[in-house]
């Protein structure tokens, strides 16, 4: 029997408790320094909900390099989601909680040859590929692999473009390789695309939708027989966001070019299922005031303050995903609102989290708070300066530990109950094992 460690215990909730009051206790215990994270479990639950609900004949495989966060995975393999994996070590991870690797797709067109030989090792033989080169390393390595053929299809909007990088031309590449992966003795098994990450453009799915129809047909004529169609990822996932409309495209071109049940449709959802389950809480640390004339008392046009995490952590998510971050204070203020701007931990200029944003005056040790934090962030951040990635705590409220328990790999002694800050502190260090025979029980069937 496989075993893992668990390094990140859930803390139940009690009804008198919300995400909110755990950030305070822990914020507020004088025990806390550094930033923190929390993630809500019943978050990623309610989204996989929404997402059967919505998108019913689409199986979810989520994107790993996401959020890699151990619980994450857990809780994700424990409702019956697949993963999209972009290396070995991401393969590796997956696995070690207990996944078969029937339920994972190496889903990355350019891949090293040892990462490929590992795939075969492990049974990991759904792959994506989008170039003639590709092809052939394939044929070498890994011949007996089930491809999907990525074509390009780009968002008019979307946060973080793909396009540049991966997926062929579908009417000009895609059908000569097609042809070749027919020389090469390749099975062909579907089309996979990626219209860009935060996707703003919900038409485009139908767009590639159609594409990917043709394809299927010409894919049919040349010998092949496809059953699989990947239509990646792009679905929104900060609070308040909602994948209807995309969901709506999506399900009338599923009934117009792929109407039966033979055909099975899989998408590779990132931060749809972990943008809102992650709070990021930060400490301002330090404080400069800018005055107009100098040093005269009271004449402060700008306020600057900063805080324990910043571009080279968390907030390497304004560089590289093009995100938008809200400071929330967590103390109410009063009096004027004053021109602010907040900047990272580190002796670098670049690292500035908030360039202007009207504020009541903070002091020294009061917290802010980042909501939709969990998508692109910690698995990107560095220790730069020596200042330490946030650590996270895990909360579910009652009704959800009671749906996870039987179905988490975990036994009671991983749960902390009640909220204390004492407890939520001491919950972070005490890792555990996990007995992977409990995946047999997916929680799915009952959030469903
Ligand atoms: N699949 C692939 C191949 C990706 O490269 C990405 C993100 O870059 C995703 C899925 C996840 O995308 P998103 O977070 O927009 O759902």
């Amino acid at each position: 029997m496989k075993v893992t460690n668990l390094d990140e215990r859930i803390h139940v909730l009690d009804n008198n408790s919300t995400l909110m009051t755990v950030i305070k206790d822990i914020a507020n215990s004088g025990l806390q320094e550094e930033a923190f994270y929390v993630l809500d479990v019943g978050d990623i639950v309610q989204k996989h909900q929404i997402w059967k609900e919505k998108l019913p004949r689409v199986d979810p495989f989520y994107a790993v390099k996401c959020n890699d966060s151990l619980t994450v995975l857990e809780v994700l393999a424990s409702l019956g989601v697949g993963f999209d994996c972009a290396s070995k070590n991401e393969i590796n991870k997956v696995l070690d909680i207990g996944v078969d690797s029937s339920r994972i797709i190496f889903a990355n067109p350019a891949k090293p040859a040892s990462h490929i030989r590992h795939a075969a090792a492990v049974g990991v033989d759904l792959m994506t590929v989008d170039n003639e080169s590709e092809l052939h390393k394939i044929k070498k390595l890994f011949p007996t692999a089930k491809v999907v053929l990525r074509i390009r299809c780009d968002s008019e909007v979307a946060q973080c473009q793909l396009g540049m990088k991966f997926g062929c031309d579908p009417t000009f590449e895609a059908p000569s390789l097609l042809r070749l992966a027919r020389l090469l003795d390749i099975d062909v098994v579907g089309i996979s695309f990626h219209v860009g990450s935060g996707c703003q453009d919900p038409p485009v799915f139908n767009r590639a939708i159609c594409h990917a129809k043709n394809l299927f047909d010409l894919a049919v004529d040349i010998g092949f027989k496809p059953y699989l169609l990947d239509l990646g990822g792009g679905y929104p996932g900060n609070k308040g966001s909602s994948i209807e409309k995309i969901a709506d495209v999506i399900n009338h071109a599923l009934d117009e070019y792929f109407p039966t049940d033979d055909v099975h449709i899989i998408a590779e959802p990132g931060r749809f299922y972990v943008a809102s389950a992650f709070t990021l809480a930060t400490a301002i640390h330090s404080k400069r005031s800018v005055r107009a004339d100098g040093n005269s008392p009271g004449n402060v046009t700008h306020t600057m303050y900063y805080i324990n995490d910043g571009v080279y952590g968390s907030f390497n998510c304004l560089l590289y995903d093009h995100q938008h971050v809200t400071p929330i204070p967590l103390r109410p203020g009063h009096g004027k609102m004053i021109p602010s701007s907040i900047w990272g931990p580190t002796c670098d200029g670049l690292d500035q989290v908030v360039e202007n944003v009207l504020m009541h005056e903070m002091e020294l040790g009061d917290w802010i708070i980042f909501e939709n934090m969990g998508a692109y962030t910690l698995p990107v951040a560095s220790p730069f300066n020596g200042f330490p990635i946030p650590k996270v705590h895990v909360v579910a409220d009652e009704s959800i530990w009671l749906l996870l328990k039987d179905a988490l790999p975990l036994t009671e002694e991983h749960f902390v109950l009640g909220d204390t800050p004492q407890n939520l502190r001491l919950g972070l260090d005490i890792g555990g094992h996990t007995d992977v025979n409990a995946w047999n029980n997916p929680a799915m069937e009952l959030a469903s």
